[in-house]
């Protein structure tokens, strides 16, 4: 439409212009002889002034398109771009009428998720929604903009492909034309991106639609997407840097936020070490201290334990009541910590707590001199096996430093978390890739593929922001015969591997260069950068807890002539 503005555009310099505004009636106030009119378009909200020579019928949600001059206001609202004007109607046009809606279109809405989701077209409406759209759809430029300045070129991979080891299960899709067989939505797009590099591609990215059938959470969803990167012939550092650059450009160009670079960065080891948690949240200190060289020859059994450590709640001694104690070691038994105690600093330079019996005077300096405790502070002390206790103790630092205002808000804080292991215990006991099988173990750790494959360490790397994980990559094994190997000690049989990977193997004899990568959580960084906690806000169409697309239905059930087409038998169904 020719001539139309934005209500944004609308401020005091436009009083006398004749305007046309196009959008959605967000509130009436009907005055008898004169009609206020909020008016919603994709940018704000202006005020439009109906006089009673307008006999139409006018309710909330019509799309109208109304023209007019603009004057000056006489109650300014300041929180509205266009608080200081309004819009004298001179023509008002019906472009379509709409029913009552099912929930109320403005920020605040007291509608819950499930309605919103349904009506998520409606929901979409409100400006806060409008805005976490803006957000993503910045970071995609900016992501755009900066990688294609550094080289990069955006190459898209199948859909439609094999399985993927990224370590969840996968979605499959029936194959018509080879029945009995699937293809399975991509995990990422690893192994393709790894192809493009032996492809020659050098430096690859892809903002990737991801596929991970895994139970969610606030912060998970089953389709997802990935600013997802590869590169031949750089080093850690040079990837690492590259990506630092990144981050900085999406925060500028998403939310003007400047970032200092480089990050800080910390090994795996340190992350639980220090903090419980290998994405700590390091806006706040708090750390876990290993106390168990004070402890360890007390007589108290607990202390005897893999490992015994604490952390130091500031000022928490009086408010640490009985109830507060005994929640705690509720809690350490969810963690499956053997134990937890108490002390409390009581005065000037005394600690208290029923485990003193086992705590002689010089336990109690060093503990008092180690832990810098100060009068009222609240000493937890976890005992049992290490990743536990930490984990335990990492979870209670996440909660003081939350409920204790310890988090500077509006600060955004990056880390880089480096030197993974390569391999983890499954709960079954089995090892397992902590990132994936393609991840290159450190050079020097290669002997102990054959030895003590838990104790290598990994060129790995996940990029922290907030305590949440933004982003984890790695360099990638370009060697045929180590790649097999680790893959042997994944379990997978000579079969397995040529049957799952044989075309991936084949590739790696023609000649292929060091390369690695990372993966950015697209959806996350919005997250983050939109300052919500829930994913579902970020994705225009989002899945509910269930997996259910709330808008769609899906999935939902096909007919017995596709399922026949697809040589395809129900077993079980669930309603
Ligand atoms: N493909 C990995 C992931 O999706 C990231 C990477 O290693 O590049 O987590």
């Amino acid at each position: 439409m020719k001539d139309r503005v934005y209500s944004t555009s609308l401020d005091a310099a436009s009083i006398g212009e004749t305007v046309t505004v196009t959008g959605w009636i967000s509130k009436i106030r009907n005055l008898g002889a004169i009609r206020f009119i909020d008016l919603r378009d994709r940018k704000g909200i202006v005020q439009l002034v109906l006089s009673d020579k307008f006999d139409i019928d006018l309710r909330n949600e019509y799309v109208v398109k109304a023209s007019g001059t603009v004057r000056k206001r006489e109650t300014p609202n300041p929180r509205l771009k266009s608080g200081e004007i309004e819009i004298e109607c001179e023509s008002l046009m019906v472009l379509s009428k709409a029913v009552t809606t099912p929930l109320i279109i403005a920020d605040e809405t007291d509608a819950l998720e499930d309605t919103r989701l349904k009506y998520r077209y409606l929901d979409l409406r409100r400006p806060v929604n409008q805005n976490y759209l803006d957000i993503r759809h910045k970071i995609k430029l900016a992501t755009h903009e900066y990688l294609s300045s550094q080289g990069f070129i955006e190459v898209e991979t199948p859909i439609l492909t094999l399985s993927t080891p990224e370590g969840a299960r996968d979605y499959l899709v029936p194959s018509r034309t080879k029945k009995g067989n699937f293809y399975a939505l991509p995990q990422s797009p690893q192994i393709f991106k790894q192809l493009l590099m032996i492809g020659g591609i050098e430096k690859y990215y892809q903002i990737a639609r991801c596929f991970r059938d895994e139970d969610l959470r606030s912060d998970r969803q089953p389709e997802f997407t990935q600013i997802d990167i590869e590169m031949s012939f750089m080093d850690q550092d040079e990837i690492l840097s590259l990506n630092e650059g990144l981050i900085k450009e999406i925060f500028s160009k998403s939310i003007g936020y400047e970032v200092e670079t480089p990050f800080k960065r910390i090994s795996y080891k340190d992350a639980i070490e220090l903090y419980g948690t290998d994405k700590p949240d390091t806006r706040f200190d708090l750390k876990l201290v290993d106390v168990k060289p004070i402890l360890h020859s007390s007589e108290f059994n607990g202390f005897h334990a893999e490992a015994v450590k604490a952390i130091v709640i500031p000022g928490a001694a009086p408010t640490a009541s009985r109830k507060v104690v005994d929640e705690l070691s509720s809690e350490a038994r969810k963690y499956l910590a053997d134990g937890v105690v108490t002390l409390k600093m009581d005065k000037a330079r005394q600690l208290d707590g029923s485990i003193m019996k086992f705590i002689s005077i010089g336990m109690e300096n060093s503990l008092i001199y180690t832990l810098n405790l100060k009068k009222d502070d609240l000493v937890i002390i976890a005992y049992g096996d290490y990743m536990r206790v930490s984990y335990f103790l990492g979870a209670l630092r996440l909660k003081y430093g939350k409920e204790l205002g310890l988090i500077k808000e509006d600060k955004y804080d990056f880390l880089w978390v480096v030197d993974f292991p390569l391999f983890e215990k499954d709960v079954e006991g089995s090892i397992t890739s902590v990132h994936h099988p393609f991840t290159r173990p450190k050079e020097e750790d290669i002997p102990l593929l054959d030895t003590d494959p838990l104790k290598v360490l990994s060129s790995s790397y996940d990029l922290i922001i907030n305590g949440y994980e933004a982003g984890g990559g790695s360099l990638r094994i370009y060697d045929e015969d180590i790649q097999k190997k680790i893959f042997k000690i994944l379990g997978l049989s000579d079969e397995d591997i040529k049957n799952r990977f044989g075309f991936f193997m084949d590739a790696f004899k023609y000649g292929t260069p060091p390369h690695g990568g990372i993966a950015l959580g697209l959806d996350r960084l919005t997250m983050l950068l939109g300052g919500t906690d829930n994913i579902r806000d970020v994705i225009a169409f989002p899945k509910n807890l269930n997996a259910i697309c709330p808008t769609s239905g899906a999935p939902a059930p096909v007919s017995e002539d596709q399922l026949d087409e697809l040589g395809i038998e129900i077993k079980r169904e669930d309603n």
